[in-house]
């Protein structure tokens, strides 16, 4: 059973920050991995195109496997591209392929292209409900580096916006952009989302302009920004060549550690 708390309804999380390498694709499978290691249904849906999450996560995805791009391109269900993840009992992928580095394009010409991913996952949630099945806890959408339609389509669905940032001196740059996209999908899309969790990463204690950035990121969103930070570990950074999260990688390790206390944080959010 269950020794963390399920959600009064679904939270459904768009992992995103437009620039590459802040910690993404990391902070969405060991968040997943760590609710999912503490008896939550969870789905990950990985939405870049390269495809880390799914490869994190132990999941096949090289081009001739149904994925993401099916669902937002095609017409398949996630129902019929959903795999399991050896990393938790119910853990679930979406994976991605290379497929999908087209699909920004691709989708300009599709109707209804910023909710397509919406209009999939609701028929999923509500499938399986009419099926008796467990409802998912929460769902994590691991997004590409940009601002462009995979990650509206992300917004879109989503009922919160996860940011992580990375302790390092052009931190802030670019988040403006950020929280004027999320402003600007809020109003013509989707009036419930909401900014609910941002998580400093690859933190190095020892140097003075990472604590100033954490304090920094603080002192704008103090309600947002998780006690728990995320310190720079190789662990962390090797688990993936193992096709694993940190958290069964080396689940002793100060990174997985950390990922369980941040978990634990989103979870005692509540529902949104
Ligand atoms: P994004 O998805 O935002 O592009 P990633 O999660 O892929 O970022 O992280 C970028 C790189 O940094 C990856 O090689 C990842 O393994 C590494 N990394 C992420 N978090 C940490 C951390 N806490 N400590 C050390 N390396 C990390
Ligand atoms: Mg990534």
């Amino acid at each position: 059973e269950a020794d963390f708390a399920k959600p009064i309804s679904t939270r459904i999380m768009a992992v995103t920050n437009q620039k590459g390498g802040v910690g993404k694709t990391t902070t969405a499978v060991n968040i997943a991995a760590a609710l999912a290691k503490h008896g939550l249904n969870v789905l990950v849906i990985d939405s870049d195109p390269q495809g880390n999450a799914s490869t994190a996560l132990g999941i096949e995805h090289h081009s001739e496997v149904a994925s993401i791009y099916d669902v937002l391109l095609g017409d398949m269900s996630i129902r019929e591209v959903v795999q399991h993840s050896e990393e938790g009992p119910a853990l679930s992928v979406v994976p991605a392929t290379i497929e999908l580095s087209g699909a920004e394009i691709e989708l300009v010409t599709v109707k209804n292209r910023e909710s397509r991913l919406k209009a999939a996952l609701d028929d999923y949630l509500s499938s399986a409900e009419d099926n008796g099945e467990a409802r998912l806890d929460y769902v994590l959408i691991d997004c590409p580096p940009s601002l462009g339609l995979l990650t509206i389509n992300a917004m879109v669905a989503a009922n919160e916006v996860f940011i992580p940032i990375q302790c390092e001196y052009y931190a802030l740059e670019g988040l403006s952009q950020l929280l004027n996209n999320v402003q600007l999908v809020k109003n013509a899309f989707n009036e419930v989302l909401d900014i609910s969790t941002i998580l400093l990463t690859m933190f190095d204690r020892r140097t003075n302009l990472a604590n100033e950035v954490a304090q920094d990121v603080r002192e704008h969103f103090p309600d947002k920004t998780l006690n728990t930070k995320i310190p720079r570990s190789v662990r962390i950074s090797e688990a993936p060549s193992f096709e694993q999260t940190v958290i069964t990688y080396n689940p002793s390790s100060p990174g997985a550690i950390a990922y369980e206390q941040a978990a634990l944080e989103i979870v005692k959010q509540g529902a949104k």
